[in-house]
Formats: C-alpha cells, structure tokens, sequence
C-alpha cells in the first residue's frame, strides 16, 4: 500500500533520515519506534508532503508521491494526526471535526463518519458544542483523531498519540486505534511508547540517528534483547 524506499530528508544542511525504507501492508497496524530525535517525525512529515526528500521516493499503490502537496496526499487517503494533537482550541468539537472533512462533498457520507467518532469517543459527542481548547489533554488527543478519521483515510499516521497523557487514558487510546484498524483502516504509529505500541502492532521498525536499524514483527521485536533493553526498559 506505501512504499517508502531510500529516502533521505533534511533540514538546511542538517540530514535528519538516511536512506529510510519501509512499507505499510494493507490492513496492519505498522509501528515505528526510536528514542527523541532519531527521526520518526520526519518520516512521517516526509510520507505526508510536508518535509521533502532530497533522494529517494514514496509510494502508494505504485504511484509516487513524494512530489504531490500535502492536500493531495490526504486526497488519496492518506491523514496524519500531528504530534501535540493541534487542534483548533477556539474552534468547537464539531466545527474540529467538520474541518477534518474538508475535502469532501458527500453530505451523507460525512454524516455517517460523524455518527462513526462519536461512536468511538462517546466524550466528544457529549463535548460537541464545547471549544478544543476545554478539553482535556487525552480528550483533545482524541478529537485529533476522530479529525483526522473524517477525512475517512485508508492510511491513519499517528505522531506519538500517548504523549503527556495518563496511562489509563493512553490505553483507551491504543484500545481505539486497534478497533479503528479492525474497521478496516490500516495504521502507521510512531512512537517512544514501544511497549504500548509494539502490543497493538503487527509489524514494527526501530530508528536509530535517522536510519532504520531494525525491522520485525510486533512479536519478535518484543522478544528481542537488544530492543528490551533499548525501548523497554527491561
Ligand atoms: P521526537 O520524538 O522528539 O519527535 P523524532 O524521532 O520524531 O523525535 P525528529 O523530530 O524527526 O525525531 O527529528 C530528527 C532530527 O531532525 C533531530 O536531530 C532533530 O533535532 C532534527 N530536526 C527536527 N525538526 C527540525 C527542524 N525543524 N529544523 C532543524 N532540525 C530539525
């Protein structure tokens, strides 16, 4: 489904990722977990049109798309939920969400996709006339995803959806994302959260100094020493 082959992504004269490859099938839930810095929100700002690769390409369903804008990326049905969830704090939950849907025309089929996040997060509908900005912090998380899943996208990227938020909520969180792609959307997470994230994933790559060192099932790499005592703190 995207095909991420060689790509390196700078800043200025600054190299942020080095030859990156991966790909996300169709219906996983795909992770890629790494320490701060080593490069996991550049590849999704890459995969999303907003850095640029100076080598390398991206594909989805063949097609390249590391020179489309990021709009047209979305239009293919790729949505990105960004690190620190950015919402719109004066805008209400719904007016969020109607924004989310901002390519599409199809008045019914937003209604149902409406009905479909408030069915996921029950809180938002409660919340719906309240502006993003009152909401708590796992409750703005989850506006930012139910934001994004307007856009009704096949490909779901998630930025560290469990930071700063409380364990419990983080787990509602994962609970979501995991019903999410078992409703047929498949799912690219990046995260520190390895533990969390390697639970719920099928596959996962570890990033290292903007490089892919490692790459596995779920399973495996929870099993593997090095990433036990790397990412797992045990
Ligand atoms: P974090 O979990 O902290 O977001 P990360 O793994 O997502 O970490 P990136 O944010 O992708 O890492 O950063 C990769 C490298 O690129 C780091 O060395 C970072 O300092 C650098 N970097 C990120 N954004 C910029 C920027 N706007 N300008 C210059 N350098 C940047």
């Amino acid at each position: 489904m995207l095909e991420v082959k060689g790509i390196d992504t700078y800043y200025g004269n600054i190299q942020a990722l080095r030859d990156v490859s991966l790909r996300v099938d169709d219906g996983e839930i795909v992770t890629l977990i790494g320490a701060n810095g080593a490069g996991k929100s550049t590849t999704l700002m890459t995969i999303c049109g907003i850095n640029r690769p100076r080598k390398g390409e991206i594909l989805w369903d063949g097609m390249p798309i590391h020179e489309l804008p990021p709009h047209e990326i979305v239009r293919l049905g790729i949505s990105q939920v960004p690190e620190g969830r950015l919402i719109f704090p004066d805008l209400s939950v719904r007016e969020n969400l109607d924004l989310g849907a901002f390519l599409r025309n199809d008045v019914q089929g937003i209604k149902e996709d409406m009905d479909y996040v408030f069915d996921l997060f029950p809180i938002l509908a409660q919340r719906r006339r309240q502006t993003g900005g009152t909401l708590s912090g796992g409750e703005q998380q989850m506006l930012a995803i139910s934001r994004a899943l307007m856009a009704r996208p096949k490909l779901l990227l998630l930025d560290e959806p469990s930071l700063g938020l409380a364990p419990i909520i983080i787990q509602q969180i994962f609970q979501i994302i995991q019903r999410v792609n078992a409703n047929g959307t498949t799912v690219f997470l990046v995260e520190q959260n390895a533990n969390q994230a390697l639970r719920i994933a099928h596959r996962g790559y570890v990033m290292e100094n903007g490089r892919i060192v490692t790459s596995d099932s779920a399973e495996n790499l929870l099993q593997s020493e090095d990433v036990r005592s790397a990412y797992l703190g045990m």
